[in-house]
């Protein structure tokens, strides 16, 4: 079905979100049809021949294409401002795929290194027995991206915020120091950010002069922890390489996955506006509870970064991780696991960015298997809390922080 080619993103994000480039002279079902199909009749074997002469208007197989799947990658695509977008079964899909779309056996990756635990463990793990080697710059000192990118980096990969410590990487800087070394290098270097706990209404990375982001689509996107999913959105150009090596790396994304994803995109403003909210009030009266030694929030002033965020964020987001001050002689995990024991309005479940408000403890949970060293270069304590801010009553949210609390 073809729709208005003048939609263009002069519209809002909330615009962009509910009717993607389905504006103005557009003729069709106001809801996304399903497309529930692993293959597609050929009207006779001329579509398999232009298929195999490489015209990519032919469905031919749902790993490669879907009609349901790249609506919605249009849509995404437009809200926030790539040339294109590629989907994926879960967020770790996208980031694997990403990263091995551009970087192989003698290639090198400079991070910053408080990350996702799984994308931390899949650069330990699994992409250092492909001979791909991973630099930690310090956030703190980005300088020293200079110095660590040689004439084997293919990628500068961040997170910001990061998770849980919510501590901040400066974007514009990140990006200062990376195109001097290109320049000195005379290369490209692909620069990818995660804006999974941002999201693109909070953090514009694109605008800063990031080439590529990837997101958990599981997470703040999709909003209603019912699904897993992720999205890679970059250059044209890319996202064809990232979609030929997703062909054989077999990440796709259902097709039933992907209408819900659609449904959820159209109240993804509300959602995120009432998230950023809620967490700042919450955020505000945990910092005023005795039983809460620090509250890690880059929209309170307290926070260290504090000046930054206002900078480079347009909002502060939905997480706030705190820290329990536990009773005496009590190991701080032990204390930390009562209070998510005797939350009643939060639910104590992994993952983040639903409509409810979800807390969980980072050394059991993203930072398990982790190393005291690996914990502390992720600014990770026993005692802290994760907490994903939902859209119920913040007085309820309150209130139930505050009976759970006094467990501590
Ligand atoms: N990036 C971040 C920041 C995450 O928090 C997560 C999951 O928690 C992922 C990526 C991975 O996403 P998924 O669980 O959809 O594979």
């Amino acid at each position: 079905m073809k729709s208005s080619p003048s939609t263009k993103s002069s519209t809002g994000l909330s615009t962009r979100a509910i009717h993607g480039d389905k504006l103005f002279a557009f003729k069709g079902p106001v809801s996304l049809p399903i497309y529930q199909t692993s293959t597609y009749r050929f009207e006779s074997s001329e579509d398999a021949i232009r298929y195999a002469k490489g015209d990519p208007t032919v469905y031919v197989y749902t790993r490669y294409h879907n009609p349901t799947v790249n609506d919605v990658e249009t849509k995404l695509a437009l809200m926030e401002g790539a040339e294109s977008a590629a989907l994926f079964s879960s967020g770790m899909a996208a980031i694997s795929t990403a990263i091995l779309a551009l970087a192989g056996s003698g290639d090198e990756i400079v991070s910053t290194p408080s990350l996702y635990g799984g994308t931390y463990r899949f650069f330990r793990d699994d992409i250092s027995r492909l001979n791909v080697r991973v630099a930690y710059a310090d956030p703190n000192r980005l300088k020293s991206l200079e110095k660590l990118i040689t004439e084997r980096t293919k990628i500068v990969y961040f997170e910001t915020p990061t998770n849980p410590a919510l501590d901040l990487v400066d974007i514009a800087e990140l990006v200062h120091y990376t195109r001097h070394a290109e320049k000195r290098l005379k290369r490209k270097i692909t620069i990818m950010a995660d804006n999974t706990f941002a999201t693109i209404l909070n953090q514009n990375p694109f605008g800063l002069g990031v080439d590529v982001i990837v997101e958990s689509a599981t997470k703040y996107l999709g909003g209603h922890s019912d699904i897993v999913a992720g999205v890679v959105l970059g250059s044209a150009e890319f996202i064809h390489q990232v979609k030929t090596s997703a062909k054989s790396y077999g990440g796709c994304m259902d097709p039933f996955a992907a209408y819900l994803l659609f449904r959820s995109l159209k109240t993804f403003s509300l959602r995120v506006e009432r998230q950023n909210e809620n967490a700042m009030q919450l955020a505000r009266a945990l910092e005023r509870h005795k039983k809460v030694v620090r509250v890690l929030y880059p929209g309170l002033r307290s926070h260290p970064k504090h000046k930054l965020a206002r900078k480079q964020m347009q909002g502060f987001g939905g997480m706030v991780t705190i820290e329990v001050r536990p009773s005496k002689g009590r190991p701080p995990a032990e204390s930390a696991a009562a209070v998510c024991d005797r939350l009643h309005v939060a639910v104590n479940a992994m993952s983040l960015g639903g409509v409810e408000t979800l807390v969980s403890i980072p050394v059991y949970s993203s930072h398990v298997f982790m190393s005291d060293d690996e914990l502390k270069q992720h600014g990770v304590t026993p005692g802290m809390i994760r907490i994903s801010v939902g859209v119920e009553d913040v007085p309820d949210l309150i209130a139930d922080f505050a009976q759970a609390l006094e467990f501590a």
